[in-house]
């Protein structure tokens, strides 16, 4: 068992953008980090020898967040390496747009399936495993506030997420464990800019007061925040 006595975060779709981001600025902060992913395992793998490389410690746990018995493993993995979680980065998801009109079962069901019984999945699991004291940070959207059209099913989703996380905060009284939803702008990451052109890129980019994406660092630092000691 490495460094039980340090805390340990779970970030789920850690192998890539903000997850990757938010994996190696908590193991910054001394956490050990449960690096999760569904199919990137050598992108993962490097996050783990990221992490190695500047002195945390790390492991690699292949999970796809819809699938909740494999998420329940992954937890019974953390707390066997590491001796128990302390905290939960909901990161996860993905993001498909069209029109509702436009939209076919196939597309509500697959994001459905994974941002939000996934994102179900791990609070539930988080909900009856994390250690007193701890955190739980769930992913929003800016588009909740902004409601563009063809983020009808994505944004509605993210929507429920938000109203989940108010609820789990009340459910967790007396455990001293915090629950919070981060809302990203456009960040530069494969999820926003596939798929765009660099007109459109461009273009969302200057909505934004700085004028420019906002970078997974940016999202990981405000989320460090969060998990830290500072945001109880
Ligand atoms: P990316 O597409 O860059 O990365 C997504 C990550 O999620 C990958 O590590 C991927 O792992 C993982 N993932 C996808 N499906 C599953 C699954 N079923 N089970 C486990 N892991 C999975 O996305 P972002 O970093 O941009 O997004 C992270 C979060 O931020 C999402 O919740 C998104 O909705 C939210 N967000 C992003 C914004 C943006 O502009 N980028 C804006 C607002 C919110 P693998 O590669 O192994 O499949």
């Amino acid at each position: 068992m490495k460094n039980a006595t340090h805390k340990t975060a779970v970030v789920t779709g850690a192998s890539r953008g903000i997850g990757a981001a938010v994996a190696r600025r908590l193991a910054t902060g001394g956490f050990n980090i449960v690096v999760n992913y569904a199919g990137s395992a050598d992108a993962a793998k490097s996050v783990v020898q990221d992490i190695a490389a500047a002195g945390g410690s790390a492991i690699a746990v292949q999970a796809d967040v819809s699938d909740a018995a494999a998420v329940r493993q992954m937890f019974k993995t953390a707390e066997a390496e590491f001796g128990g979680v302390d905290v939960l980065i909901n990161n996860a998801g993905i993001m498909k747009l069209a029109l509702i009109a436009d939209s076919d079962d196939a597309l509500f069901d697959s994001i459905v399936a994974v941002n939000l019984k996934g994102a179900f999945n791990t609070v539930r699991e988080a909900a009856n495993r994390l250690r007193d004291g701890g955190t739980i940070v769930n992913f929003s959207t800016s588009v909740v506030g902004l409601n563009l059209e063809t983020y009808g099913i994505y944004a509605g989703i993210k929507a429920a997420i938000e109203t989940m996380t108010s609820i789990l905060a009340k459910e967790l009284r007396g455990r001293s464990i915090t629950v919070n939803a981060v809302a990203p702008g456009p960040t530069a990451t494969d999820l926003f800019l596939d798929g765009k052109s660099q007109e459109a890129v461009d273009r969302m980019a200057k909505t934004s007061p700085l004028e420019r994406l906002g970078t997974p660092e940016d999202i990981a630092n405000v989320v460090a925040f969060l998990a830290g000691p500072h945001a109880r």
